[in-house]
């Protein structure tokens, strides 16, 4: 089985991957014989953990020093479809929270390594913890992604304010961590937001470069191939292990590695 190649670089990054146990429900056969042979390992069935973990691809070693070419400013988060990085690296981002959480998810981003910032509604969060502690075990990072998940351009600033440090706050309460990265929801953003999302603790605030579903990458640019720094979207939906797995061939395709999000700009 091939698993994500992970160098422990900062405080953030996954401790290596772990190897998944082999299935325990076949038992030794009955043997007849003495002599007999052991029986060759069968691969394992189409859609099981086990076998979503080995169609991973294995990627290259990621940069000992994460570089971004632009330094954020104090006070002034960027909003940012990409992270402006030449390193090799790509980032996997999960949303909302509320409408399907696969059983499998946590054990196969734990069992392949698999680096992911989970944008969560607060209202999820709180319904689903333990599920989200989990992948937060696994390694993953949760940020936030409003309340309601309304677009706020139309919203006053108090109503934005709500919205975001609500969130915050909330997250913070379930998880013991503050978010540090916020991404509107529909990517729907105004100045009052980009001002109210660096008051509610944000620096730096996301859209997206590639979105995944049903385990179909969908590319915003002609040529249809990842880049460095690229930041790709998938949900909270039931084909979620799809996602995960076509979001880890692209970017294996492309030669990037999987990276933390918040190792780059956290
Ligand atoms: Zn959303």
């Amino acid at each position: 089985m091939s698993l994500v190649a992970l160098s422990a670089c900062t405080s953030h990054a996954i401790a290596g991957p772990v190897t998944v146990a082999r299935p325990s429900a076949s038992p030794p056969s009955p043997s007849v014989s003495p002599s007999v042979s052991p029986t060759p390992s069968t691969p394992p069935k189409r859609g099981t953990l086990e076998w979503y973990v080995a169609q991973v691809p294995e990627f290259p070693p990621l940069p000992p020093t994460p570089q971004l070419r632009e330094a954020i400013k104090p006070g002034e988060p960027p909003f940012w479809l990409r992270v402006p990085t030449d390193q090799k690296v790509a980032f996997i981002t999960i949303d909302d929270g509320g409408l399907a959480r696969p059983e499998d998810v946590p054990a196969f981003i734990r069992s392949a390594g698999i680096p992911v910032t989970m944008f969560l509604n607060s209202p999820a969060a709180t319904a689903h913890t333990d599920y989200f502690k989990e992948i937060e075990a696994a390694g993953g990072v949760v940020e936030n992604h409003t309340i309601s998940h309304r677009s706020l351009p139309g919203l006053s600033y108090s109503s934005q304010k709500h919205e975001i440090c609500g969130s915050a706050d909330k997250l913070e309460q379930l998880f013991g961590k503050r978010p540090t990265l916020f991404r509107p929801p529909f990517g729907d953003h105004n100045d009052t937001t980009m001002t109210v999302a660096h008051e509610c603790g944000a620096k730096a605030v996301f859209y997206w470069s590639e979105t995944v579903d049903k385990g179909i990458v969908r590319y915003q640019t002609p040529e249809k191939i990842l880049h460095p720094g690229d930041v790709l979207l998938m949900h909270f939906r039931p084909a979620l292990m799809d996602d995960l797995l076509a979001a880890l061939k692209a970017i294996h395709k492309a030669g990037l590695t999987p990276a933390l999000l918040e190792d780059y700009v956290g």
